[in-house]
């Protein structure tokens, strides 16, 4: 197998203190946006308003982040991180929802992140899909892709024409103010897959495969595994690993054995779930070929409610959190079928909550981060209803 492995070595990131060393890591993930699809969720009521998706892992007092949806940013100042304890981005698919405010905080970033240092920040995503999808049958005449010299870039390249794009004004401030680029901070580079398992974007985008590493400093290893999100590819779920504990991010997928075999044991999976009977009347009344390739995509592409008590059964993972709420604005009572179908730990993500993925951490130590977010509790019960327990939970 030929692919590249991303080892900090040399750099404050690494210690001698083996994983197994560390003590107190309090690892946890901070769902600092917790809605799917290319919208804004600003919705039907407040305690629904969900920012894009975006995870925060936190293991001591680094910081990864999973994904950059709309809002990222601002949701980590929210929550109080510091863009200065940010040690990688990862970027399960290329998809708009889950990247469309990476300029934001390579940008706006340069504000917060002071001088370049030593290790830069691992910016970690798909490669080159290598080949535009299939058109779809439903098309009802010649369609026509955008930047046909290079219509299907991968992380490095997209990252690298964000910066371009932005120019005008980054050139004034590395003349003017003497401010670095965001490249100094920020290395962008493309996951390469294992050469041996028959993938292929069209024909075979989620073969049969085991995890594979993809970055590993003294905190944490991550690994990742190809999910099925046609014609999204390469499309990824992560896991992070640290010595008290693991986190699993499925990223958006239709069922998909491959996760289960990522997250199998995982202390906590955090799973993507789609309101099918919401699209089914969402798109019901649309008789238009534009409308059914929509619902085409929704189908074989996310994870009904139930489906996904089932997939987190069959890893066995100790906790089970649903994120990437699709639709975004849904209430609570539509998700909560999926905690009624499993054994586990179960939450309903609201932005800016704190889940503990501590192994065998007791459920009254999730309690106290995370009020209102296990099984039981009502509707609306949550701490974006109380400014409160919305700063505790943030801490
Ligand atoms: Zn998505
Ligand atoms: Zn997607």
């Amino acid at each position: 197998m030929f692919y590249m492995v991303y080892v900090l070595r040399q750099s404050e990131h690494m210690s001698n203190d083996a994983p197994s060393q560390q003590q107190n890591l309090n690892p946890r993930v901070v769902t600092l946006g917790t809605a799917g699809g290319p919208r804004w969720w600003s919705a039907d009521t407040a305690a629904h308003s969900r920012a894009g998706i975006a995870t925060a892992v936190c293991v001591g007092d680094a910081v990864y982040l999973v994904d950059a949806g709309h809002g990222v940013g601002r949701q980590m100042m929210l929550a109080g991180l510091n863009l200065r304890d940010l040690r990688g981005i990862f970027l399960t698919h290329l998809h708009s929802d889950h990247t469309i405010d990476l300029a934001s905080l390579a940008i706006f970033g340069l504000f917060e992140l002071g001088t370049p240092r030593d290790t830069k920040i691992a910016l970690l995503g798909p490669g080159d899909r290598g080949a535009l999808p299939p058109t779809s049958p439903r098309a009802t005449g010649p369609v026509a892709p955008l930047n046909p010299a290079s219509p299907t870039p991968g992380t490095r390249e997209m990252f690298g024409r964000l910066v371009d794009a932005f120019a005008t004004d980054l050139n004034d401030r590395i003349l003017d103010s003497l401010r670095p680029s965001p490249h100094a901070f920020f290395d962008a580079t493309d996951i390469e897959l294992p050469g041996d398992i028959g993938y292929h974007p069209n024909d075979n985008p989620t073969p049969t495969m085991e995890p594979f590493e993809i970055y590993r400093d003294d905190l944490v290893t991550v690994t990742a595994i190809l999910v099925e999100h046609p014609p999204v590819a390469p499309a990824f779920a992560f896991r992070f690993d640290t010595a008290e504990g693991s986190v699993t991010i499925s990223g958006d997928t239709a069922p998909c054995e491959n996760l289960v075999r990522l997250a199998r044991g995982t202390d906590l999976l955090l799973h993507e779930v789609i309101d099918f009977d919401y699209m089914e009347t969402f798109y019901g009344s649309d008789a238009s070929e534009v409308a059914r390739a929509s619902l085409d995509h929704h189908y074989k592409s996310h994870t009904g409610v139930l489906d996904t008590a089932r997939l987190a059964t069959d890893a066995g993972a100790a906790r089970l959190a649903l994120h990437h709420l699709v639709p975004g604005n849904r209430p609570r009572s539509v998700w909560q079928a999926a905690g009624d179908a499993f054994d586990g730990e179960f939450y309903i993500s609201e932005d800016l909550d704190v889940i503990s993925f501590a192994r065998g951490a007791a459920a009254s130590d999730s309690d106290r981060e995370n009020p209102g977010k296990n099984p039981g509790k009502n509707p609306g019960e949550n701490s974006l209803d109380n400014p409160e327990l919305a700063q505790t939970s943030a801490a």
